[in-house]
């Protein structure tokens, strides 16, 4: 602030300066003629009553050379521009000039002496004229004043003293007092002309800045987008400027004096405003209230309302002046966003529901068809081809669960259902079990693995879900391989605690176009369309790495091969202390244990298929086993033998697997092993069976080693 007072005060300065420099040389003009005809008045008196003709002479022709000389000084000040005019060297000519003729004037008394009293007391009573006159022209400046009345009074009085007469005594005594009194109401007139000359320029500027403030405002009024309202406390509109015209549809002369709730208001937003108004009342300021309005021909728009109380001087509401913004369009499209977003987000629920629920009906049929393809396995009397038959069977159906398994994945990650559990991965476990994993169909194709299993160090990852994803490149690599070729995979430290996994395989790569659309769900390329797939795996690869904060990426050259890369937080210079099991799922040569059949399992299931399989699977293993179909039948069953295990459906007719449990633990059987067999492959599923009072949960296809396992867990 400062900066700008002292800008503002230095300018006004140099306008009272400009000011009082213009005023002293404007008042020669009128001073010089004055004083020419005083001048030739006193030389006309004089004439012939004076001591020395010529000194007179001298004089006249000082005083009129004196104000010749200023004449055209004045003159030529007046010529120029207001810059020049402040020129220092105008002030300085204009005291030299007073200076000089406040000089010649006190000559006159000398040059113009007169032995005759009468003649010199009427020098005396001219010189007091001439200096009283001064003190209106010169009173601009205190210093003109005082170089103007010295010289002249000083010499005048020194010659009354010369006279050394008392009478003249007395009037230097006299002179002096008028003198003194001259040169202090000088003094108060230069304080009162300063300050009159500032008061007038102040005036001046604050006028010129209210008219151009008033400019400003009515230019503002007149286009702004804002409607600007004024209405009193009768609600009678006082100001209604143009915008408020375009907007409610009413001129200026059908607005002013109406009602301003009748004019603009719906009736839905009856309340609103009455809120509105009530907070007015309590001179709150509203900004930024959304209403709904209504134009003249009774169109509905949203307005954004800004309201203040005006109040009198003693603090009384005497009308409101308002704001208002049409925000229709903002609003109308805020509407269709939440609308079309309404929309999409039921749509892909629908979507998600869909495959959820198709994947579940899927895992029943599977279910039969992996479980009895497996029984038949072991088959030893079948022939070779339909031993390869029933391979073929087994790949197809794998491979079909498979694509099950990912599209329950993809909508669960859509859901937001997918729970990650984020720890300290060592890297040397996870690739050792890929590794084991993979080697079979890199074998299979003739590839050389290259898997470095000696990679130290750990990533910040979902154990499970970082498996998925390195699976699916390393089978995608084998699978889209030349023959002989091969593929690698590993570990790189970069920089900022991120280490890169990447998989590289000599095969056939991808061209440009097709690397944009790669990681798209069901994007399978030409190429690959002789070679099993779903077209997701990578999709979903992208979604678990981005969902573990980590980034996926490929680089390729057709016919040279690809290196598919992820990026997560981690270190490769520590060895984790987490202990990872490997785990094979193979299958042990030997099934059946004899000392199984001494335990009785009693089976829930309602599916006729899934029945035959489950009673088959359990014979395989050796387990003795008894059917209910559903879950009241197993209730009965139960009241008469003790069974040593429960395997049990979820959904079934009557009483379902839930309520089965439930009604056995609440009976008081708290330790009865109940285990879910269920389709549904959600893990809330899981949580629903233990809150049910189950111990565990199978899910279906049920893979006979996961079902040997589990058993063996329980009944051991
Ligand atoms: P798919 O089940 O078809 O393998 P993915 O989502 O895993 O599904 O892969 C999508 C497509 O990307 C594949 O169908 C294949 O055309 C291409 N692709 C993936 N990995 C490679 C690779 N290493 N080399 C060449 N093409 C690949």
């Amino acid at each position: 602030m400062e900066p700008s007072k002292s800008i503002s005060s230095d300018h006004l300065d140099q306008h009272v300066q400009l000011e009082e420099i213009r005023l002293l040389y404007g008042g020669t003009p009128f001073s010089f003629s004055a004083a020419v005809v005083i001048t030739l008045i006193i030389y006309n008196v004089l004439l012939g009553h004076v001591t020395s003709q010529q000194n007179l002479n001298i004089w006249l022709f000082t005083i009129l050379g004196v104000m010749f000389i200023r004449s055209i000084d004045s003159y030529l000040f007046s010529k120029r521009n207001k810059q020049q005019q402040l020129e220092k060297k105008w002030r300085i000519r204009f005291y030299i000039g007073t200076g000089i003729a406040g000089l010649s004037w006190g000559l006159l008394p000398w040059l113009g002496y007169s032995a005759e009293i009468e003649y010199f007391s009427f020098i005396l009573v001219c010189l007091v004229g001439v200096v009283a006159g001064s003190l209106s022209t010169l009173a601009y400046r205190w210093e003109t004043l005082a170089l103007f009345l010295l010289p002249a009074s000083i010499l005048l009085i020194l010659r009354i003293l010369a006279e050394n007469n008392s009478f003249f005594n007395a009037t230097a005594f006299v002179l002096l007092v008028f003198i003194f009194f001259s040169l202090s109401a000088g003094k108060k007139i230069f304080n009162n002309t300063q300050q009159n000359i500032r008061l007038r320029l102040e005036a001046d500027g604050r006028e010129r800045a209210i008219e151009l403030m008033h400019q400003k405002q009515a230019l503002h009024l007149q286009n702004t987008p804002l409607a600007i309202i004024e209405f009193d406390i009768d609600l009678n509109v006082t100001e209604w400027n143009k915008a408020a015209e375009n907007i409610f549809g009413y001129s200026h002369s059908e607005a002013i004096g109406e009602n301003i709730m009748r004019l603009v208001l719906s009736r839905d937003s009856s309340v609103e405003a009455e809120k509105l108004w009530q907070r007015l009342l309590n001179h709150e300021a509203v900004t930024g209230s959304v209403i709904e309005n209504k134009t003249k021909s009774k169109e509905a728009i949203f307005c954004e309302w800004f309201v203040t109380p005006l109040t009198d001087e003693k603090n009384e509401i005497v009308g409101i002046a308002a704001m208002a913004l049409d925000i229709t369009e903002k609003k109308q499209n805020e509407l269709a966003i939440i609308k079309s977003k309404e929309e999409a987000e039921k749509a892909n629920q629908a979507k998600s529901d869909f495959l959820s629920s198709m994947s579940h009906e899927l895992r029943t049929p599977l279910n039969a068809i992996l479980g009895f393809t497996q029984l038949l396995k072991y088959e030893k009397t079948l022939s070779k081809k339909q031993q390869s038959h029933i391979s073929e069977i087994s790949n197809a159906g794998n491979l079909l669960l498979e694509l099950v398994n990912q599209i329950l994945d993809l909508a669960r990650i859509e859901k937001g259902h997918l729970q990650l559990s984020m720890e300290k991965v060592t890297l040397a476990d996870c690739f050792k079990e890929v590794r084991a994993m993979v080697s079979p169909l890199a074998e299979k194709n003739d590839l050389s693995l290259d898997i470095n299993i000696e990679s130290n160090g750990y990533v910040i990852a979902d154990y499970t879900r970082l498996k998925q994803v390195m699976l699916n490149l390393l089978s995608n690599a084998i699978k889209y391989n030349v023959e002989h070729g091969s593929v690698s995979m590993k570990a790189l430290q970069k920089e900022n605690g991120v280490v890169r996994i990447s998989v590289t395989d000599s095969g056939r790569g991808i061209s440009q176009e097709q690397l944009q659309e790669i990681f798209l769900p069901f994007s399978r390329l030409n190429t690959a369309s002789n070679i099993e797939g779903t077209g997701i795996g990578l999709s979903i690869s992208k979604q678990l790495v981005e969902m573990m904060n980590g980034s996926i990426g490929v680089s390729s050259t057709l016919n040279k091969g690809s290196d598919f890369w992820i990026e997560l937080a981690g270190n490769l210079n520590i060895t984790s202390a987490i202990e990872s099991k490997s785990k094979t799922m193979l299958l042990d040569d030997s099934l059946n244990d004899e000392t199984n059949a001494s335990n009785n399992i009693l089976v829930a299931e309602d599916n006729p298929t899934n029945q035959t399989l489950i009673m088959s699977q359990l014979e395989a293993l050796g387990y003795t086993a008894e059917l209910a179909e559903n879950g009241q039948e197993a209730l009965n069953m139960m009241v008469n033998t003790d069974y040593h295990l429960l395997l049990t459906d979820c959904n079934m007719p009557l009483v379902d697997g839930y309520k089965l449990a439930q009604t056995i633990r609440d009976r008081g059987n708290h330790t009865l092993p109940i285990i879910a067999l269920t389709a549904d492959a959600f893990p809330e599923k899981k949580a629903d069976c233990l809150k049910a009072g189950m111990n565990d949960h199978i899910t279906k296809p049920v893979n006979l080693q996961t079902l040997k396992d589990t058993l063996e867990k329980y009944l051991s």
